[in-house]
């Protein structure tokens, strides 16, 4: 049985781990190194290149987990994904994005492309209509991002797949929200498969690092590109993610089960006016949701009810940190218009729905009814 096709926590606990021929150490060495023998050997390695031992090996650990034929990490998610954009498109080309995007992501599109003549379509929705509309001869690339950051919109993954391959476009997705954990984009047919690993696939809040994963003619042309840009990881952090991942499956599963009590609680409670979280019933996309997600994550947003002030409530927290970024086994929550969409205009942020006091929670390990205490007694304090 190829170690690839065994489960998921086999997958995380064992792929791609360097081998310790010397010492036979339990878990893999890490190999700093930045200078390598150049004569006579298969492959020049050079961290740059995106090939030291570390980095070779922890990228088997993500392609089995994203069933893909290969991957690469960078230095952030966002070198993840303007590398992956970078390899697709040159100046005169065209690309579709979805309207509900992470605020980096829209930003870099905003400030960049214009420089680089590189044309962008904001998608009017995120239904494969709304891609197909703003296709154009020169479109090259379309990117969904799914579940979104911060309201949780689904996309029909297997239908954008499909309008790429008719249209001869090659899709992209950020898989962040999910992680492959709960959603397997390559198994609907995307071509490429983006991550900030500075969330689920670090875990802890203490890695800063992204991922694409993808088929080996695609990851050769990112890689194209990428060694002339320089956004590869340091080892040290590679052998970091390695180690974090062998527990992605078991935290992101705990999170997940997690987020699913709180969501129900929350959307119950008299101080939440809106709950977002595609596990709901209620959720415009939930049945989408289930047929292509295998657990509807660890993230949701939520909205106060109009007299309850956002900022005050998440200042009386004790246990659920206010702070930035997401994905860690702990519990955080923040608001995205002073945050993650901060870098968007008031404007920007009305027209995909995402309200001043919208509140982003990423559900940690802890024990639900210690974070449903935590909530109950910040709100009761504010009152
Ligand atoms: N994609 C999503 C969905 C994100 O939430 C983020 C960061 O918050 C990024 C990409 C960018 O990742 P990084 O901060 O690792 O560059």
């Amino acid at each position: 049985m190829k170690l690839d096709k065994q489960g998921l926590n086999t997958i995380c606990a064992h792929l791609g781990e360097v081998p310790d021929d010397q010492f036979k150490g339990a878990v893999s060495p890490i190999y700093l190194s930045s200078s390598y023998e150049f004569m006579d050997v298969d492959v020049k390695r050079y961290p740059r290149y995106f090939n030291t031992p570390n980095q070779e090996y922890l990228v088997k650990k993500i392609a089995g987990l994203e069933q893909t034929e290969t991957a690469m990490i960078f230095g952030s998610g966002m070198a993840a994904i303007s590398h992956m954009f970078l390899a697709f498109l040159e100046a005169g080309d065209h690309i579709i994005v979805q309207n509900t995007l992470y605020g980096g992501t829209t930003n870099f599109i905003r400030e960049e492309f214009p420089k680089l003549n590189i044309e962008f379509t904001f998608t009017n929705g995120y239904k494969v209509e709304d891609f197909e509309a703003a296709i154009k001869p020169n479109t090259k690339l379309i990117h969904i991002e799914t579940p979104s950051n911060p309201l949780l919109t689904i996309t029909d993954i297997k239908a954008i797949a499909k309008l790429g391959k008719q249209k001869n476009i090659v899709t992209s997705i950020d898989n962040t929200f999910a992680s492959p954990v709960n959603q397997n984009p390559a198994q609907f047919g995307i071509d490429l498969i983006m991550h900030s690993a500075t969330k689920y696939f670090g875990g802890h809040s203490d890695i800063c690092a992204g991922a694409v994963a993808g088929s080996k003619i695609h990851m050769d042309k990112i890689w194209n590109v990428s060694k002339n840009y320089g956004g590869s990881l340091s080892d040290f952090t590679v052998w970091m993610l390695e180690r974090s991942m062998k527990t992605m499956g078991l935290r992101v599963k705990a999170q997940t089960k997690n987020a699913n009590k709180m969501a129900k609680w929350l959307d119950k409670q008299t101080f939440v006016k809106q709950v977002y979280y595609p596990g709901l019933k209620s959720h415009p996309e939930h049945k989408l949701a289930k047929a292509q997600m295998k657990g509807f994550g660890a993230m949701l947003s939520f909205e106060l009810i109009d007299h309850i002030d956002s900022n005050q409530f998440m200042k009386q927290l004790n246990l659920i940190k206010a702070s930035m970024s997401l994905a860690g086994v702990e519990s955080t929550m923040l608001s995205p218009t002073q945050t993650s969409h901060a870098l968007l205009t008031a404007e920007q942020r009305a027209d995909i729905g995402i309200a001043d006091g919208l509140i982003r929670f990423s559900v940690g390990i802890e024990e639900a009814k210690d974070l449903k205490a935590d909530i109950t007694q910040a709100i009761n304090t504010i009152k």
